[in-house]
């Protein structure tokens, strides 16, 4: 376990709360989702945020953006929802309020010390697994020339355009 956190550190950079609690988080996944190390791509997950904890996630579940396995849908709750695609199990994770006032660096050890039953609302995942990553044609911007996926292609004027290159049909402006 501590070995575990080394690592996690290493890979992140600083110790901080924030990486304790995503270092719980895929640590309870591994548990309920039943997965050993071996599993690559079918281990799933969707961060609602994307802030220290993710990078835990990324060295201990091997969950990556650039595998497709790592999907941030970004509400900014500290909300983890992960699947195992081999047999079909999936939880989300909603970390409790605690009404401690700690410091940091105690709020840090109590994360790592706490059981993930204390610190985590454990559920069913209330988000349908995604499906496998897609791979798009591409196509090219007749603005810009440049590439990108056809699924990120907007038509305007009859042209194929990139989101750089397209204006975006906006009728709302809000004043604050
Ligand atoms: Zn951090
Ligand atoms: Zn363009």
């Amino acid at each position: 376990m501590e070995k575990l956190w080394e690592r996690v550190v290493r890979f992140h950079g600083h110790e901080c709360p924030g990486l304790a609690i995503g270092f719980k988080a895929a640590l309870a996944a591994k548990e309920y989702l039943g997965c050993d190390d071996s599993e690559d791509e079918e281990i799933l997950c969707i961060s609602e945020n994307d802030a220290c904890g993710v990078d835990a996630i990324q060295s201990l579940l091997k969950c990556t953006v650039g595998k497709g396995n790592l999907i941030i849908r970004l509400t900014g709750k500290s909300v983890y929802h992960f699947y195992n695609r081999t047999n079909g199990k999936s939880i989300r994770l909603s970390l409790k309020s605690s009404k401690t006032q700690m410091d940091r660096k105690n709020y840090k050890k109590h994360l790592l010390k706490e059981d993930a039953k204390e610190l985590f609302e454990v559920s069913e995942t209330n988000i349908h697994l995604p499906e496998k990553a897609r791979i798009f044609n591409s196509v090219t911007c007749e603005k810009c020339g440049e590439k990108t996926a056809e699924h990120l292609i907007r038509i305007q004027n009859n042209e194929k355009l990139c989101l750089d290159c397209f204006d975006e049909y906006k009728r709302f402006y809000v004043e604050i």
